[in-house]
């Protein structure tokens, strides 16, 4: 063993590695399966794919990649500018919506500050906190979801960052708009809170966040947004915050000049012009979580009610039953990372990809009993 680890800070060598959703190329050469035979319900990816305008602008995209990107993402800002109701100077662009997370905790975090999350929280709070040497301050959740009176007792002096995800991933949970907003306002306004709606295109009408129009009136709040979840780019790594435009300028100081490819770009633009796609995904996701909440009950067990594209359930032996999904060609997340190890998380597929794993989770329950 080299001493090279022994280089990094503590803080740097305390931080548990990110678990992805396993590659289906992976368990292909892992199991000897045929990738066409694999269903992947691991990383609330979009069922549907893409926009075909979406798909029509990568095309597009592609021949010029010779060039740099619009560090500044022009065309981009614009349309974000006119759908979402915000000047061009509070829109900040990133490699994914996680790169926002990290910006933030980058720009604003030094090693005596602490950042508060929940427990069972999205993964990469932590992460983006102790990269950079600060306190990561986990308040205990309450029946899964955000205790927000806990966050407020949580604050000290220390406190300069709050994340909270609405809905949460892994456990679908959503805080109300209006118990959001009263948390927000009680929130001292020294402190930023990051409100990570990576899911918001999944919500019904009435439950949408309306959080834009409150950037005026608390100049502390980001919002992060993905393109990865609804709008289905997650390979193509593009999200964006949306902030009071001095955030904006600190985050662009921090920010690497041309951290959204081209493509990207382009394909975000197409995305953000087709409402009817993110129209069908929702109506999709509403018909696959019905079913899949509904074979779940069949198979008597228990579920977190979800707001988003995906659902944790409870299942004995979880670790042993992932495996045996795998075996058979359905990769799943487990979440004992997110302290529950209890818990997979499936995302809502396509219906026969819904079918299949839950006939496969039938039968291996079915055979584990015996
Ligand atoms: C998936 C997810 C994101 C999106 O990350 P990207 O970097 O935009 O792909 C952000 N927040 C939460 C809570 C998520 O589950």
């Amino acid at each position: 063993m080299s001493n090279l680890t022994q280089l990094a800070p503590d803080y740097i060598r305390a931080i548990a590695p990110y678990q992805g959703g396993k590659p289906i190329a992976e368990l292909a050469r892992e199991m000897g399966l045929n990738e066409a035979d694999i269903v992947k319900l691991a990383s609330n990816e979009n069922p549907l794919g893409i926009s075909p305008k979406a798909q029509m602008a990568i095309d597009e995209a592609v021949h010029d990649i010779a060039r740099y990107p619009d560090g500044n993402s022009f065309t981009l800002r614009q349309a974000v500018s006119e759908k979402f109701g915000v000047d061009y100077n509070q829109i900040v662009f990133g490699n994914g919506s996680n790169d926002i997370l990290e910006l933030v905790a980058r720009a604003f975090l030094v090693a005596s500050d602490e950042a508060i999350y929940a427990q069972h929280a999205f993964a990469v709070y932590p992460l983006v906190t102790q990269a950079v040497g600060a306190a990561g301050v986990v308040v205990p959740a309450k029946n899964y979801g955000h205790d927000l009176d806990g966050f407020l007792m949580a604050i000290t002096p220390k406190t300069k960052l709050i994340f909270i995800a609405n809905p949460n991933n892994p456990t679908g949970t959503l805080i109300h708009k209006n118990v959001l907003r009263a948390f927000i306002h009680a929130v001292p306004s020294h402190i930023l809170i990051v409100l990570d709606e990576a899911y918001d295109e999944y919500l019904s009408s009435e439950n949408k966040s309306e959080a834009i129009a409150w950037l005026s009136e608390f100049e502390n709040l980001i919002i992060s947004r993905t393109f990865s979840k609804a709008y289905g780019l997650a390979g193509l790594r593009i999200g964006f915050g949306l902030m009071h435009a001095d955030v904006a300028d600190i985050l662009n100081r921090v920010r690497q000049p041309f951290n959204v490819n081209s493509i990207a770009q382009a394909a975000a633009v197409a995305s953000l012009a087709d409402g009817d796609f993110v129209a069908r995904s929702y109506a999709a996701n509403q018909a696959g979580m019905a079913q899949m909440t509904q074979g779940l009950s069949e198979l008597r067990l228990e579920y977190i009610p979800s707001h988003a594209n995906f659902v944790s359930f409870k299942v004995a032996n979880a670790a042993q039953v992932n495996q045996q999904l795998l075996q058979n060609g359905v990769i799943l997340r487990p979440i004992a990372n997110y302290e529950m190890p209890d818990y997979l998380r499936v995302s809502i597929g396509l219906f026969c990809e819904n079918a299949r794993f839950l006939s496969v989770l039938k039968t291996i329950l079915s055979h584990n009993i015996k």
